[in-house]
């Protein structure tokens, strides 16, 4: 079957790759001239099975009202005047409920754990680098009040086979001896040993270079402008070319993978997708010294931020403000982050060289993925990835390559147009 997929961040890449794999002839379309340019190009580089809570849980709605025009919040709501900002952030309440947080947890968990075994086995089988490691993650709390909180998520994702740990504040500073500086003013720490880090990026681009290699079509540069139907299916693709002519572009199956620009394009065929744009940060900083610089890949609970060693640099990322498509710097937000960076491990990266980097998360009110049919019987959906697009990229790819060529996929997970 002919595959045309639209997007090449890295649930259209992977996708790529596992349909190809299910023997597929599938062509790639990116507005970009090289793939993960977009979300994909400098996040925060967990595969954090462990980091499962989502946004939308019983004490959200408390918190979020509370940092309404903070510009240092974690996740700042800039109210606009958005008819798609304001649905989103209907149905965000209604995610809200401890029910519904139990639900989405279970989903998120669930397709996490696939998602690393399978980017696990996709290592071993391809050899893929890309400043990987496998030391786990270790999520840290400066305050004894959160730290007391984390049990209950932790013995939910332990009871759903995610073994995270509860640690002491000096079992803590064993697994990651950066840590020691800070020893008095940690309360404790949860730590998962299987959850991994790397760079997304090359992640990407490397699996790129595989699927050229195995007779995978990229239309980089190429602009996808509408998804045009004809009795009631998807009849072509309209894109404009590297010259800015339109093209029609025909396949039988069309796999949307556009992240947070999706809904834009699924909406002219009826189909509303709740995504939203939730723009993050990150800062990448050479390492300068080695002795104060962390191995493994850390969350600071206080500050909502996690930290990636990836090779000899530092990355940190983290914050949500949910204002749109816009991906301006706001210089306070980035001082913020590097001054936590300093506070937590001074001197350790080139802090005066810092690199900074907006993404646009594409975030469903629930952090659950949208993922598997539409209502048109040849588009599919791999989008709507959150926080969490890279920890579920392998496990989305290789699920919607499953669904695409009408096998069941592998895991247990709330698929759409799947009975
Ligand atoms: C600050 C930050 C930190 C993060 N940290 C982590 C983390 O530690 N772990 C984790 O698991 N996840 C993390 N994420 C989330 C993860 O990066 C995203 O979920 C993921 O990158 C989304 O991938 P995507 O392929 O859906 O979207 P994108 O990467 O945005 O890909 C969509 C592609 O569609 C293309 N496109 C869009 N419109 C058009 C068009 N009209 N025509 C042609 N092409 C088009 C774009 O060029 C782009 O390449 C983080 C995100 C941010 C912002």
């Amino acid at each position: 079957m002919k595959v045309l997929v639209l997007g090449a961040g890295l649930l259209g890449v992977t996708s790529a790759y596992f349909l190809r794999q299910q023997g597929h002839e599938v062509t790639v379309i990116d507005r970009q001239a090289s793939a993960a340019a977009e979300t994909s190009f400098a996040n925060g580089g967990q595969i954090s099975v462990s980091h499962a809570e989502p946004w939308a849980n019983p004490g959200a709605p408390l918190k979020v009202l509370k940092w309404l025009g903070k510009e240092e919040a974690p996740l700042l709501f800039r109210v606009r005047a958005d008819m798609h900002q304001w649905l989103w952030g209907l149905q965000f309440l209604r995610e809200c409920t401890p029910a519904r947080t139990r639900w989405n947890i279970a989903q998120i968990v669930r397709l996490g754990t696939y998602s690393r075994d399978t980017l696990q086995a996709l290592r071993a089988a391809t050899g893929l680098h890309y400043d990987q490691r496998t030391q786990g993650i270790l999520h840290f709390y400066t305050s004894a009040k959160e730290f007391e909180g984390a049990e209950a998520p932790a013995a939910q994702m332990r009871a759903l086979g995610c073994d995270r740990r509860v640690i002491s504040a000096d079992e803590a500073v064993r697994i990651e001896p950066a840590l020691a500086h800070i020893r008095p003013r940690l309360a404790g720490a949860t730590y998962t040993a299987e959850d991994e880090s790397g760079d997304a990026n090359q992640f990407a681009r490397e699996l790129v270079s595989r699927c050229e290699a195995d007779g995978v079509r990229f239309l980089m540069s190429h602009t996808v402008t509408a998804l045009r139907e004809a009795g009631g299916t998807v009849d072509h693709v309209e894109a404009t070319d590297t010259d800015g002519r339109f093209q029609r572009i025909r396949a039988d199956a069309y796999v949307l993978a556009m992240g947070s620009l999706s809904p834009l394009y699924a909406k002219p065929l009826g189909i509303e997708l709740p995504i939203y744009p939730a723009k993050g940060y990150s800062v990448t900083m050479a390492v300068r010294d080695e002795s104060k610089a962390h191995q493994v890949s850390l969350t600071d609970d206080e500050y909502k931020l996690v930290f990636s060693r990836l090779g000899n640099r530092l990355r940190i990322a983290g914050t949500a403000e949910l204002n749109g498509y816009d991906r301006d710097l706001n210089r306070v937000r980035c001082e913020a982050i590097v001054k936590r960076a300093e506070e937590l491990f001074l001197g350790a990266g080139d802090a005066e060289n810092a690199q900074f980097w907006t993404g646009l998360r594409p975030a469903t009110p629930s952090n659950v993925p949208i993922i598997g049919r539409s209502k048109l019987p040849n588009l599919y959906l791999n989008t709507g990835h959150g926080t969490l697009g890279w920890t579920h990229a392998c496990g989305s790819g290789k699920s919607i390559a499953y669904i695409v060529s009408g096998k069941k996929p592998e895991v247990d997970f709330a698929f759409t147009g799947i009975a």
